[in-house]
């Protein structure tokens, strides 16, 4: 019999218990009336729960977040002349983006010289430009626990935001942005579908390279069936939607994401340097906590004895991003505060035995 786990890692993340007592035959056909239901009843579920306003779709396609890295620019680069962009560089994913985007036209990256991405510059130094096609930015940057609280101010040009890992984890006003996109495997389901939420006066200007799988008014037009849609992973976000409905909407998401992630920062906080976040506090994301143990820029061997410990207590997927070390604690949706209750004692214990 598998061991109970609690899983912490960045995605594919855990899904709520609750989802899987329902079980759907994974041979339906997308054409079939039952799946037209399921698709039409997760968009409606999305509708409702982010006030989604009615000039807007909402697209379930394939390709990951990486997927609209391409899909942004080739649909939207092109919706003024000069096909120029301006890229907010605040980690990882915002960064291949820009990079991905270079393809297709003139980006401007409005971070280019931050030597490590722990903060947000403050708006009032960013040179955007008022020609530019869209705005674009990570409103949670996965691997470096960057999180925007507000919405950049773009005045006036399209907002364009990845929220792959910070979806429904909070409200959001949809109106304030041309496009929303997210991977699905983090917040809202299992890996294998990314939703895009797009103004409808936007669509119709993609460059004529555009696959058509990726044409938001292609895909728009055709409800996402212009394509085999990734049918079971849209059924499970229509079940984890509805899990999120039945728990107080994005409301409650929120306030329980702020008490678990505030759990994880105040034990950081008051551990003496033991423990240690290299995020300014203004900016410190409630869904990836990323830490060092031991020392500022981490000791090896105890972060190794701690994840090695968090294993054997059924704590998985704590180890920190390749590209950083240390240690991350990711605490979507369906991470309960019981979980991160777990957690804490566990780096409580660890801190008595080894600090
Ligand atoms: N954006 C963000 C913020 C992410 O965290 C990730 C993946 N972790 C991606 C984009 C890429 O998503 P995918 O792996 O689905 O292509």
């Amino acid at each position: 019999e598998k061991k109970q786990t609690i899983n912490f890692g960045a995605g594919p993340a855990k899904l709520p218990q609750a989802v899987f007592i329902f079980l759907l035959h994974p041979e339906m056909s997308h054409r079939s009336a039952d799946f037209s239901k399921i698709i039409n009843t997760t968009e409606n579920l999305l509708r409702e729960l982010l006030n989604v306003p009615e000039n807007y779709k909402i697209l379930f396609l394939q390709g990951g977040g990486s997927g609209q890295f391409s899909g942004v620019p080739l649909n939207l680069i092109g919706l003024k002349e000069d096909r120029c962009a301006d890229y907010l560089v605040t980690g990882t994913w915002s960064a291949r983006a820009a990079k991905e985007a270079e393809k297709y036209g003139k980006v401007n990256v409005i971070h280019p010289k931050l030597d490590s991405y722990t903060k947000i510059p403050d708006s009032s130094t960013w040179s955007l430009n008022p020609s530019a096609s869209y705005v674009y930015y990570c409103c949670n940057e996965t691997v470096h626990g960057v999180e925007f609280n507000f919405i950049p101010d773009t005045k006036g040009v399209v907002l364009v935001s990845d929220m792959s890992s910070n979806f429904l984890s909070r409200p959001v006003d949809v109106s304030k942005f041309g496009l929303i996109f997210a991977g699905a495997q983090k917040n809202v389901g299992c890996a294998g579908v990314t939703v895009v939420i797009v103004r409808e006066d936007l669509m119709g200007k993609a460059l004529k390279e555009c696959p058509i799988i990726l044409d938001y008014q292609v895909q728009a037009g055709n409800n996402s069936l212009y394509n085999t849609p990734p049918c079971f992973s849209i059924y499970i976000m229509g079940l984890v939607l509805e899990w999120i409905k039945n728990n107080g909407g994005a409301d409650a998401m929120e306030r329980l994401n702020v008490q678990k992630s505030n759990i994880i920062y105040d034990l950081i906080n008051h551990s003496n340097g033991f423990y240690s976040c290299p995020v300014d506090m203004a900016c410190r994301s409630r869904m990836n906590i990323p830490f060092r143990i031991g020392k500022k820029e981490g000791d090896e061997n105890l972060e190794k004895l701690f994840l090695d410990g968090a294993s054997k207590l059924g704590m998985i997927s704590l180890k920190g991003h390749r590209s950083v070390g240390g240690i991350r604690a990711s605490l979507y949706n369906a991470v309960t505060v019981e979980d991160v209750k777990a957690l804490a004692a566990y780096m409580e214990e660890f801190f008595n035995n080894h600090q």
